[in-house]
């Protein structure tokens, strides 16, 4: 059940923000110097921590790979190779040739930032292996395009909230967002950072609700 029609669910929505961005302070994200880099990165951080992906840039960065040509001429058993801090090497190597034999196929970043959002983000669903999330990672992070990234930490955090029940449909919990915030590239981009380190903090699976900002407004508080 989405429950973000009413005002009092709106603010709500943008006083989460609030306490989070006073509480954690700015979190410059996504770690990444480039578009190209950020792309890779949301490829393999799926059912990963974030630190192993570094890792896994690393190996790329190191061997001069970083690089959509190098990743698909690349050899699959030496790019599993690289990726391997990563987890799930073999699925992520096959997942970034795919992903980089698009991007090539496609124009590159000059061209595929003319396309417009919905076009673009449906042309990165339609990549083996690129998900909801990852092409909204994507979008928002490498291509600054106003799209909210639902992932697991943002279904907890705003379930216990009484924003969402949690098991919404994707898009739907991603458009009622949207509307509510409007389109708004450098919030959406602050907020999911916000989501995740609060998640990964204090509203873990096991909350440490007496250490969170946002204990006055939850209804879920212990
Ligand atoms: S009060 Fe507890 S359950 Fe609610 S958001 Fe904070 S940590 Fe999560």
């Amino acid at each position: 059940m989405i429950n973000l029609s009413s005002q009092a669910s709106r603010r709500k929505l943008r006083s989460v923000f609030d306490d989070l961005s006073r509480h954690h302070g700015p979190q410059y994200w996504w770690p990444g110097e480039t578009p190209f880099e950020i792309m890779v990165g949301a490829v393999l951080t799926q059912n990963t921590a974030w630190s192993n992906v570094e890792k896994a840039i690393g190996n790329l960065v190191a061997r001069n790979k970083l690089d959509a040509a190098a990743i698909v001429a690349a050899r699959k058993d030496h790019l599993a190779g690289w990726l391997r801090p990563s987890g799930y090497f073999n699925v992520k190597a096959a997942r970034l040739k795919n992903f980089c034999r698009w991007y090539l196929e496609a124009g590159g970043y000059e061209v595929l930032q003319q396309v417009e959002t919905g076009a673009l983000r449906q042309a990165l669903l339609g990549v083996n292996g690129v998900g909801k999330e990852t092409a909204d990672d994507i979008l928002l992070y490498a291509f600054d395009r106003p799209v909210f990234v639902i992932d697991a930490y943002t279904r907890r955090l705003f379930a216990r909230l009484g924003l969402f029940s949690g098991d919404e449909d994707y898009d739907a919990m991603r458009l009622a967002i949207e509307q509510v915030l409007g389109p708004d590239v450098p919030l959406f981009n602050e907020y999911h950072a916000l989501i995740v380190r609060h998640a990964r903090e204090i509203c873990r699976v096991r909350p440490r609700c007496s250490a969170c900002v946002l204990q006055p407004r939850c209804p879920a508080s212990q």
